[in-house]
């Protein structure tokens, strides 16, 4: 017998069941019509239930790659390690990247759901297409089943470690199995040993490779020599063969992934050029890193030590979307500062983003800086959107509040649009979850009052200051008169309206019109800082700003 008809042959007891071949599958999900230079990228995560602000950062990049080029990108679900698997493990990925506004153009849209011609896009819906490609490998001699033991492959390994090899697996003179015959397979199979599918490496280990990361640049490795397993004894892939198959079936131009998988470039280069596929462009992405609170380190983001490693921390806690979008920007791509700078106010996904300005080494997660760049964003929405914005993360995360905030609607945009819309807005509100607290003081189901003075202020002449201020203001000054009038209360009381010459001569007064005006500010706000206070009064209102005056005279 010929070698061809031993592998037909093999390649029949092993798949009976299939009876498709490669080539129906090529005209199935035929070359994507793009215009020239348009890529196209996938996210593939394992349905773990949780999204690591590392595959948000992993998403983005796929999807900006294939968006900047008129490209494709496509979420695929790569559920073949059951171990790692939970019941509905999709719906925390596709919530988080909707909750960031990170949307692919094809792929899983949720649970069970999906939309595009290059599906399924789970592998576990696959298999057929898997074990096709399997039985054509087979049918080349490529690929052969493999009867070791767990046992087995352990005492192999022991006695490769025992001889000081440099490499240790299952390769060349170790790997029993290669050239096992007909006969000794089919007594194996008929005995029920249990098999996985082994690809047949000719790779040597004088022999390296080279290929070109589209962040790292050029690359050079060993070659693989490595008889990898392809399909596992329930005839589910590996991620390798998984990704070879994928990949070539779904037409992706560019693999996009985490820098972990760079050294097992050699063995999918082996594998693709096995199956006949072209291909594909790599770019390995560096890892999301933090300094460490107690040893000052870089390391990774934890899942177990970190809140902020999950993308669904930023959801409960309330980061806009854009905030945390154009932070990872700003960390991702070396050019994205400057391009903000030169185009203010255009969305962030429409940077010009380019892989090889993205840097090899980590990128360093700070969520201080993520806060700064958060009030950057939230200082520029007009009062309108962050009012919404917020009624709308209340209403998840806190009901309280959503019901006190949306009792009159007016009057809460009214609150929120103290100094903003103008070219100077505070910058002092992070996320939705600090709002709350930022604005409790106007609504009296949160207002507790403090009025503890500055140490220059004593009691006596707060008092003075306070019962003044309740005879002489009106809601109807404008600013200007507002300020005149606390101006004018000064020099009667012992202070000074003029700070220069407060500070000329300190001895002469009691204080300046700034210690005057923390005063009405702290018995009508409980606090040393706030937003314009002329506006506050305004939204107060007459009745409340009488009644906060004279609770705090009593009470100071
Ligand atoms: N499923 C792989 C993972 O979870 C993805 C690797 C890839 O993108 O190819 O790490």
């Amino acid at each position: 017998m010929d070698n061809s008809a031993f592998h037909t042959e093999l390649a029949e007891l092993l798949f009976p069941h299939i009876d498709k071949t490669p080539e129906y599958y090529e005209e199935m999900y035929p070359a994507r019509e793009l215009p020239e230079g348009a890529r196209v990228t996938r996210f593939a995560p394992s349905p773990t239930g949780y999204l690591h602000i590392g595959g948000l950062f992993g998403a983005l990049v796929d999807v900006l790659t294939a968006k900047v080029s008129g490209g494709i990108s496509y979420l695929r679900i790569e559920d073949t390690d059951k171990k790692r698997e939970i019941d509905d493990g999709v719906s925390a990925i596709t919530n988080g990247m909707k909750a960031f506004g990170v949307e692919f153009d094809e792929g899983i849209t949720g649970f069970g759901t999906e939309k595009g011609n290059y599906g399924p896009y789970t592998q576990s819906r696959r298999a057929e297409i898997y074990q096709t490609v399997a039985k054509s490998l087979v049918e080349k001699g490529l690929a052969y089943p493999c009867f070791c033991t767990a046992d087995e492959l352990s005492a192999l390994r022991e006695k490769q470690e025992a001889d000081g090899a440099a490499i240790t697996g299952y390769f060349g003179k170790y790997a029993k199995c290669r050239d096992l015959t007909l006969d000794e397979i089919k007594a194996n199979l008929a005995a029920g040993k249990p098999w996985v599918l082994r690809f047949r490496s000719d790779g040597s280990e004088d022999r390296r490779i080279m290929f070109d990361d589209m962040i790292r640049g050029k690359i050079e490795m060993p070659e693989n020599i490595i008889d990898e397993v392809l399909l596992k004894s329930d005839g589910i892939p590996t991620y390798h063969f998984a990704h070879c198959c994928d990949d070539h079936y779904m037409r992706t131009t560019h693999v996009i992934r985490g820098e972990e998988w760079i050294s097992s470039v050699p063995k999918h280069i082996a594998l693709f050029k096995a199956c006949g596929f072209k291909v594909p462009k790599y770019a390995h992405t560096p890892q999301v890193l933090k300094f460490d609170d107690e040893t000052g380190d870089k390391r990774k983001l934890s899942k177990r030590k970190d809140p902020e490693a999950a993308v669904s921390y930023f959801t409960v806690e309330g980061f806009p979307k854009e905030s945390l979008i154009e932070y990872l920007l700003t960390i991702i791509s070396s050019g994205f500062e400057d391009w903000r700078r030169a185009n203010p106010g255009v969305p962030a996904m429409d940077y010009p983003f380019n892989l090889k300005k993205m840097s090899s080494s980590g990128c360093l997660f700070d969520l201080v800086k993520l806060n700064d760049v958060s009030k950057n964003v939230i200082s520029i929405m007009n009062a309108e959107t962050v009012y919404e914005r917020v009624s709308e993360w209340a209403k998840e995360f806190d009901g309280e509040f959503y019901k006190i905030l949306t009792a009159d609607p007016e009057r809460s945009k009214a609150i929120l649009n103290i100094d903003r819309e103008n070219p100077k807005p505070r910058k002092d509100i992070a996320k939705w979850g600090e709002v709350r607290d930022y604005i409790s003081y106007f609504f009296n189901e949160y207002y507790v009052s403090d009025y503890t003075l500055p140490e220059n202020i004593a009691p006596a002449d707060a008092k003075a200051i306070l019962t003044k201020y309740a005879e002489i203001f009106s809601l109807d000054d404008d600013k200007d008169t507002w300020f005149n009038k606390i101006k004018d209360m000064c020099a009667p009381l012992g202070f000074t309206p003029n700070v220069k010459e407060f500070k000329q001569n300190p001895e002469a007064f009691k204080g300046h019109v700034g210690d005057v005006s923390s005063v009405i500010r702290i018995a009508l706000t409980s606090r040393r800082n706030t937003p314009d206070l002329w506006s506050i009064m305004r939204l107060l209102g007459e009745d409340e700003i009488k009644r906060r005056l004279s609770d705090a005279c009593e009470r100071i």
